[in-house]
This record gives C-alpha cells, structure tokens and sequence, in this order.
C-alpha cells in the first residue's frame, strides 16, 4: 500500500523529533542501522559499556524494537529508557500506546537481559514558542512513567502471546477497525476487510460514536445501507444520510438555505489560508504544530455579479514572515461585507494568532473574525444532504458532488497536506529556482481553487 501525504508527513515528523531530542543526551552514541541487522551492532556496543545510546536494537522470538534512548542509571545500575513522541503532551493512562509502547519496549529489553530501572516518554512542550536558535530544554518535556509501565506490563505480555497466536494462522482475520468508522481507518482497511464495499455503514456521519448500533450491525454482518434492519434507530445527521442515500436524491432545507444566504452582506469575501506547521518550531513566535499561515486566497463577489480575486504567497520566509502577509491582507480586503470561509474555525484561529505577534493590526483581523460566516455550516448542518458526500461536510467531498466541473485533478496539487509539503520544498535553499517557480504556481492555482470553489458552492445554492 502506498502511504498518504499525511502518513508520510506523520513518520517524518517522528523522525525529525527523534533526532532533536537526542540533544538532551550529550554524548549518545547513535546505532545508524534500521531494523535486525541493528541486533549484533547493539550487542558489540554494549559489551563497551556505553552511558547512552540512540536507536540500540533487541529482538526476541518474533519481536523486535529499536529504542529511541537508552541511558545507563549508575545509582540504580540499570537502564533508562526513553521514548520519543511527537506529540504536545503526554498520556498516562493503561492501554494508551504512550505507556503500552514503553511497557512492550521494557519486555522485550527484559528478556534479552537488560535491567530496566526507569521509562519515560519525551514530549514537545506545547507552551514554547521559538525565538532565535532552539533551546532543546525548553521544547521537549521528560515524563517519568515507570509506575504507570510496569502496571501495563502483564496486559502487554497477554496482547504478545495474542500476536503470537495471530501471526501463527492460516488466513489474516478483519482488522480491529472493522468497528471503528471511517475516519479511524487506514489505507489498508479494504485489504484487511475485503468484504465490506466501498460506501458502508462505516461511511455513516459519526457512526463511530453509536457503539451499541453500529457494533450491532457489524455483529450479525450488516455493512451495506440496504441491509440495515432497523434504521428508526438513527437520528439527526446519520438519519438524514441514510434517507437520502435510500431515496437516490439530496434532503434540501431550502427555508433555512435561503434564510441563511440571505442574511449575508456584500461583497461577499471568500478566503481561505493554507498553514504549514511542523513538530520542530522552525519559525519566530510558533510553537510544535502551530499552523504558520503561508498563503491565502481571496474572491471578492460583487452584487452586481463581478468576481475578482487577490492572493498572496510567502516565496521567501524571513524572520517575521507573517507581517508582510497581513500587510497584503489590509490592501486586499474589503471594509464592509460578510468574510466567507469553510471551517471558519481555522481561519479565525490564524487571524487570532496574527493579531497576537502584530498587535498593531489587531483591531482588522478580530473585524475580520467578526464578520466571517462559515459556509459548511449549510452542509454540516443538514440543510443540504447528498448521499455521495458520504457524510462528510469536508470541501473536498462536497466539491466534487455539488460542482463536479470544478476540479482538484488537473492541478499539480490537489490536496492540502501536499500544498504544505510543497511549500517546504519550495522555501528550501537547496532547491532550483525554475522549480521554485512552478511549486509557487502549483500553490497559487491550488490555493485559488478552493476559494473559488466555495464562490460556486454559494453560486449552486443560491439557485437551490
Ligand atoms: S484499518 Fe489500518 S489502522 Fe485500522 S486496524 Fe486496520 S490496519 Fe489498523
């Protein structure tokens, strides 16, 4: 299976955090070996005493593990084991995977005859905020969770004989998201679960969230629409799917559309930013994971019908690389009118975040969250529901269905997460200028689709 933007971009980001966290340890010796060719390098080294050492590697019968951080404990003569996670905080609680990760790590190392004194998780602090070079202290948090380990530990053994017993079968069972919902699922779901098709009740709004129907249905073999039995048991947004999806035809609210479009202002102000954030701070005032807003685009409607458009992208990040993006957005935008956005949330939470590092501007972009109107509302609250949007309110689901000749597929990006990875490549030093160029075009015909998209969204509905 290929792995998404998104899978790829999550591995990285634990990598790259794996290695920054090695600065805590001074002096660590670095096994640069992946897998079990790593097994005998970590035993030579061993047999040198070494205090710390990075990526040392175990096996034992079918398991096997490469630990971020080993860090010999003298007073207690035994080892310190530590694991790296990308991740903003930490969980202690029996069976999350922060503590059963740990808990298995310390089996495996057990058995192999190492002594484990101490485990912990190494965290991102989600309160640091970059200013000039990294202080590693100050961004990563050591979590003790030796306690909370060592109670894991005989739950973790008895899922290890499981997958003992698993691995030993004929014929690979489904995999455990056969009871999750869609959204919880990986690539592989249709490899592990080949008899489910392709719209399920899976697909059904939040269906993950009504244990007792769902896992009933998924019980007795029920996975199409049509097999459902009993479907006076849904309600609200999952009701509505599933009468639309039987009927063949969208449910449409009119009353409230036409209500709701009706209260707007113009000119309208379709905007939309793409954000890049990394677990790594890389720019001044962001902290791990903070969306650092690159870009937007803006399609401004006239009421007699004009349509313009304005967009900014930043091509060469300086230190402070949101002022001249905010500057761009005074000259842009419009004084009077309703901002419309989709999943308004974000954009006001940037606009709130570029009112905090250039105060200055504060008073245009909190007027810009006062008047910003989110038009997945329509969709996220059933006053338009279409089968093939499969429950979803995302843009990306609606687009296709609702404008099916506007479309991501003929663009050098089609998705948000490869406009970020784009844009890293674009920003980097070593990549050429004729390249630079055409990512920075890629960025700006995405970036202007999804404005216009919601222009043609509010365009069909208005007709509606
Ligand atoms: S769908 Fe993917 S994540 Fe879910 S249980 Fe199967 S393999 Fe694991």
């Amino acid at each position: 299976m290929e792995l998404s933007e998104f899978e790829k971009k999550i591995i990285e980001e634990g990598n790259i955090a794996d290695e920054a966290a090695r600065n805590l340890f001074p002096g660590g010796q670095l096994i640069d070996v992946v897998g079990m060719n790593a097994v005998p390098i970590t035993k030579e080294i061993l047999a040198t005493k070494p205090d710390i050492l990075f990526q040392a590697a175990f096996s034992y019968n079918e398991f096997f593990v490469q630990v971020d951080i080993l860090r010999w404990n003298d007073e207690q003569t035994g080892w310190e084991l530590y694991e790296v996670k990308a991740t903003n905080a930490v969980k202690r609680t029996i069976p999350h995977h922060h503590v059963n990760d740990l808990a298995f790590q310390k089996i495996v190392l057990e058995k192999t005859g190492l002594k484990i004194v101490k485990a912990g998780v190494i965290h991102l602090n989600g309160e640091y905020r970059q200013k000039g070079a990294l202080d590693y202290t100050e961004l990563f948090v050591i979590a003790d969770l030796t306690k909370e380990v060592r109670k894991a530990e005989q739950g973790v053994g008895d899922q290890m004989v499981d997958i003992q017993t698993y691995m030993a079968m004929d014929e690979e069972k489904n995999c455990e998201c056969l009871y999750r919902g869609r959204n919880a699922q990986c690539t592989t779901f249709h490899y592990s679960n080949p008899k489910v098709p392709a719209y399920s009740v899976h697909d059904i709004n939040c269906i993950g969230g009504s244990k007792n129907i769902f896992f009933d249905w998924i019980d007795r073999g029920i996975y199409a629409l049509e097999d459902i039995d009993n479907p006076e048991a849904l309600k609200g947004a999952k009701k509505s799917q599933y009468q639309a999806y039987m009927a063949g035809k969208p449910l449409v609210d009119t009353a409230s559309i036409k209500k709701i479009l009706g209260d707007l202002v113009f000119p309208l102000q379709f905007f939309d930013y793409e954000g890049y954030s990394s677990a790594i701070p890389r720019f001044d005032g962001f902290g791990a994971y903070e969306q650092v807003p690159f870009q937007y685009s803006l399609h401004t409607l006239h009421e007699d019908g004009t349509l313009e458009h304005k967009e900014y992208l930043v091509t060469d990040p300086e230190r402070d690389l949101t002022r001249p993006l905010v500057e761009r957005m005074r000259k842009d935008f419009d004084d009077e009118g309703t901002v419309i956005s989709w999943y308004k949330s974000y954009e006001s939470q940037r606009n709130d975040k570029l009112a905090e590092l250039h105060p200055d501007h504060a008073e245009f972009l909190t007027g810009l969250n006062a008047r910003m109107f989110d038009l997945m509302t329509i969709f996220s609250k059933n006053y338009y529901v279409d089968a093939r949007f499969k429950g979803s309110a995302s843009i990306k689901n609606i687009l296709p269905v609702i404008v099916p000749t506007l479309t991501y597929k003929a663009l050098g990006i089609q998705k948000g997460d490869q406009a970020v990875e784009r844009w890293e490549k674009m920003i980097d030093e070593h990549t050429s200028q004729t390249e630079k160029d055409e990512m920075a075009r890629d960025l700006l015909e995405y970036c202007a689709l999804d404005t216009m998209a919601m222009v043609e969204i509010y365009r069909f509905l208005k007709k509606v």
